[in-house]
């Protein structure tokens, strides 16, 4: 905050505004002013900056005017969309109205309205469906350190409170930052709460630098408070029941997390369901870099980036669910391979039982893509947040229930079991739909929510507010009829409101029950206690039944919460039942097939496809290719073959197949065998990591490190060129030694693609290393990729043709050949891109100094190592240096 006024010099509305944002000082604060949310001081900078509005100011005749902007109310979703995806936290204050006996807060005499902060939206706790991704949970976590330097334990707790999911995990041993990592990418995590030591150490700061980090106070993340905090939040008794309840360092986690999430919503969390526990020991080991490299979930080029793109990721090759529920579970699926072959087995049973029945599938998948989000629809419902028409599509989605139920009739035991126990919710639809009309209206206290015939008083006020003349009409004659008298009227004016109004000569027929309110000229006025409730009914009918109306819609939505977690155990059924029949609809669609699970140590895959890359080239344009890696003569397979012939692509297929695999689906693929794969660990592709101050280098021995240090005789490692980013000699040098301790030391199975040929010779050296190549042939100087792998050794880098396909002049590719030759014929290809130029007898080409200066600079440079911009640069040069000589030549000559 720039500059703090003194008390005396702001107006009470601003002194109030400073009370309440001194309590938000981590939040842009939304202050409520009539119908526009409000930004002041610092507040209003920054979000006139992102939001790219108007910034202006208050009492700009003074002389420090107060910056201000402001958006409004009906349009401040969008707004607050934007802030948050800018990284951002939202406190939205509201005007309110005072509770009876509520001090302090009264709407004073000065005609200031009471505010209050209502909820604050970070990045981890949106609600609202417009703000998140339907196929993504959105998490947040808290951490907790927990022991000394013995035996430290950090606990993580982490929960998504649109769908109320909860998870309980603790790390331990070193590299704590990358384990952690780990874990937090895999979940999605958007934001994390750290005690305050923590946030304020480098190395965390580091390691979670793409997360949105809230300091918070340590004493909050104290196991014990978390055992409080558990034993009021899901009241437990005892807590020794409780799966997590031996893990202090979760249980610290767990009541941070709880602490933070209700001082965000302002409200107890009746909707989060128990936290489960989870055990990364149980599932296939995914480092953040192996995440992107095979592009799981997300297109490498587009991560980082604001809008990251799913298409062109495994996931979204393979994402043939119906509803956001199923596309939830997939992804966590995907991103979590088991390692048990029941577990598997279990799935695969399903998923086949599912391909089998075209039929069954057809319809269900039909069944299921009428059914709303059930899991964030009761996240909404519980925690005020939703809408009359939420509530419809609940009804809506449980109508279809009982279809979905029946479809299961007949169906295979394995099938069955999904269905079973089975609570069709059909109760919970039977109130809304008795209560709410079809297509209510977004607000919930203007009324037009509620059916008639649901509630007598409400539809008397309804009708009262329609007929309210009428009703008057009919109490004026029954009036006549009583009285005898004929010209008795029941008039209206602003003071009194109505009256009977009785002349001069029939007074002596008023009966006693009336009572005298006015005497006029002609006439004198009465009112009766029926007149004044009828009044009362007709003046404020409209209010009165708006008011009603929130009020049995506020009643219906606190009993459908009071049902949540029969809502949760619906969606879970539905989204296990949309996850594999989407695994099976895939399968059948691409003629995928079921892998068989062994504890072996072997991989053989027959006839195997990329997911991805098959789907980008349309039918029958892959070439399929087999595998096979064991733990006997064939445990590292060194690839070679020109660029673009296809090295890249048969080594993530193979990790595509095995995660495919672990994670229960089909594969695509003839046939594979996949002896249980404990992590997948990759070194792929090259990029300068400049946000984490490292070179592509650095990025390339770290990502090499912690596969040394992670990997087991059960992982599968993938390296993709390992040593490329320093001289050819330390490459090669480099690459081989990591080869040899993959296979020597650790016994992993592994593909390694290389350019540097030099490590074939390593199949000589061990048992079961054997050397493999991508074919291709040569025909009329020109390459054609066969895309097949067969063994042995790929005869030449072909660079020289590649560099043709793409483009580089034919001036430049003569000169290349001639200068290939000449350094093929005089030095062995190790030394083919060394620093030196070579020293022996020069051929006749180069006999002239400035061919001979070309040929040096040619040979000089590395272009695995040059960015397309370097390389073409360098190329302008050249080709100038060859123009210029060739023009100097025919002058000299002519
Ligand atoms: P490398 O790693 O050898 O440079 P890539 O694996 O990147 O080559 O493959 C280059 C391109 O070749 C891919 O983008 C894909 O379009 C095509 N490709 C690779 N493998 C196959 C295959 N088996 N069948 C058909 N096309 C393939």
């Amino acid at each position: 905050m720039s500059r703090a006024p003194s008390t005396d010099e702001l107006s009470p509305l601003m002194q109030q505004y400073h009370q309440l944002k001194a309590r938000y000082p981590g939040a842009i604060l939304f202050f409520r002013v009539g119908d526009f949310y409000e930004m002041f001081d610092d507040d209003a900078v920054k979000g006139a900056q992102l939001l790219n509005i108007a910034l202006t100011s208050r009492d700009k005749q003074r002389p420090n005017p107060t910056p201000l902007c402001g958006v409004p109310a009906v349009a401040a979703t969008g707004y607050i969309a934007k802030l948050i995806r800018a990284g951002q936290s939202v406190a939205i204050c509201e005007q309110v109205e005072p509770s009876p006996g509520q001090t302090g807060q009264k709407n004073s005499p000065t005609g200031l309205m009471a505010r209050e902060v209502v909820r604050v939206i970070t990045p981890g706790t949106i609600l609202e469906p417009e703000l998140l991704d339907p196929k993504q949970s959105t998490y947040v976590a808290a951490l907790a350190p927990v022991g000394q330097a013995i035996d430290p334990s950090i606990g993580i707790a982490w929960a998504d409170l649109s769908t109320g999911q909860g998870w309980l995990s603790t790390i331990r041993g070193g590299r704590p930052q990358e384990a952690v990592t780990e874990l937090l990418r895999r979940w999605s995590v958007k934001e994390i709460a750290l005690p305050h030591h923590l946030a304020q150490q480098p190395a965390w700061q580091q390691a979670l630098m793409e997360f949105r980090l809230v300091d918070r106070p340590g004493a909050e993340f104290e196991p014990e408070n978390g055992r409080r905090q558990l034993q009021r939040h899901f009241k437990v008794e005892s807590l020794a029941a409780w799966d997590g309840a031996d893990e202090p360092a979760a249980l610290g986690a767990l009541g941070a997390l709880l602490h933070y999430l209700e001082e965000t919503q302002k409200q107890a969390l009746s909707h989060l369901r128990a936290f489960r526990v989870h055990r990364p020991e149980r599932y296939m080991a995914i480092d953040p870099a192996t995440q992107q490299h095979l592009e799981l979930t997300e297109r490498a080029a587009t991560i980082g980036k604001r809008e990251s793109a799913v298409a062109g990721s495994l996931l979204h090759a393979i994402d043939r669910t119906t509803t956001a529920m199923g596309g939830r579970l997939l992804r966590e699926w995907l991103l979590h391979p088991l390692l048990d072959l029941a577990g598997i087995g279990h799935r695969l049973d399903r998923v086949d039982a599912f391909c089998a029945e075209d039929e069954r599938r057809a319809a269900l998948r039909e069944l299921l893509a009428k059914v709303g989000d059930l899991e964030r629809i009761i996240g909404r419902i519980s925690l005020h947040a939703a809408t009359a028409r939420d509530l419809i599509q609940l009804k809506n989605s449980i109508h279809q229930t009982p279809a979905i139920w029946k479809l299961f009739g007949e169906a295979p035991p394995v099938l069955r079991t999904l269905i079973e126990p089975w609570d069709d919710l059909t109760d919970l639809a039977q109130w809304i739909d008795a209560a709410l009309v079809e297509a209510p209206p977004l607000a919930l206290k203007e009324g037009g929510l509620i059916k008639t015939g649901y509630h007598t008083e409400l539809d008397e006020l309804h009708e009262i507010g329609r007929d309210g003349k009428q009703w008057i009409a009919r109490m004026e004659s029954e009036e006549r009829k009583k009285t005898g008298i004929d010209s008795l009227k029941i008039r209206y004016n602003e003071p009194f409101g109505y009256f009977i109004e009785i002349t001069k000569p029939n007074l002596s027929k008023v009966p006693t029950h009336y009572h005298r309110k006015q005497t006029m000229v002609n006439a004198e006025r009465f009112i009766t206690p029926e007149l004044k409730e009828l009044e009362g009914k007709v003046l404020g009918a409209e209010e009165r039944s708006c008011r009603l109306e929130y009020e049995l819609y506020e009643e219906l939505r606190a009993k459908v919460a009071s049902q949540a977690s029969r809502v949760q155990a619906m969606a879970d059924r539905i989204a296990e039942i949309d996850t594999l029949a989407g695994l099976a609809e895939t399968a059948v669609i691409g003629r995928y097939q079921r892998p068989a699970l062994s504890d072996s140590l072997t991989i053989k895959i027959t006839g195997g496809r990329h997911p991805v890359v098959e789907q980008a080239l349309g039918p029958n344009r892959f070439v399929p290719n087999d595998l096979l890696l064991n733990d006997t003569d064939q445990r590292l397979i060194i690839i070679t073959g020109p660029n673009m012939a296809g090295k890249s692509t048969y080594l993530r297929q193979a990790a595509h197949i095995v995660i495919m695999a672990q994670m229960g689906g089909f594969v695509p693929a003839q046939a594979a065998e996949i002896g249980l794969v404990d992590g997948i660990f990759t070194r792929i592709g090259a990029t300068d990591d400049l946000v984490g101050g490292r070179s592509t280098f650095m990025v390339e021995m770290d990502e090499t490190a912690t596969i040394l240090h992670r990997a087991t005789p059960r992982s599968l490692v993938l390296l993709d060129e390992v040593g490329r980013g320093t001289s050819t000699y330390d490459g090669v040098s480099i690459a081989w030694a990591v080869a040899e301790h993959l296979h020597r030391v650790i016994g992993a199975r592994t593909l390694f693609a290389t350019h540097y040929h030099e490590l074939t010779e390593l199949t000589r050296q061990h048992e079961g290393i054997k050397a493999f190549h991508v074919a291709v042939r040569e025909w009329n100087d020109e390459i054609i990729f066969l895309r097949t792998i067969a063994e042995g050794i790929s005869d030449r880098s072909y660079g020289i043709q590649v560099a043709r396909l793409a483009g580089l002049p034919e001036s430049v590719i003569a000169t290349a050949k001639q200068v290939l030759a000449r350094l093929e014929a005089q030095a062995p290809p190790a030394a083919s891109s060394s620093q030196t130029a070579p020293d022996s007898p020069q051929p006749d080409l180069f006999d002239d100094s400035p061919l001979k200066q070309l040929a040096q600079e040619l040979a000089a440079l590395d272009p695995n190592n040059m960015t397309p911009m370097q390389a073409l640069e360098k190329l302008t040069v050249l080709v100038k240096a060859v123009q210029n000589r060739r023009i100097g030549h025919e002058q000299s000559n002519g």
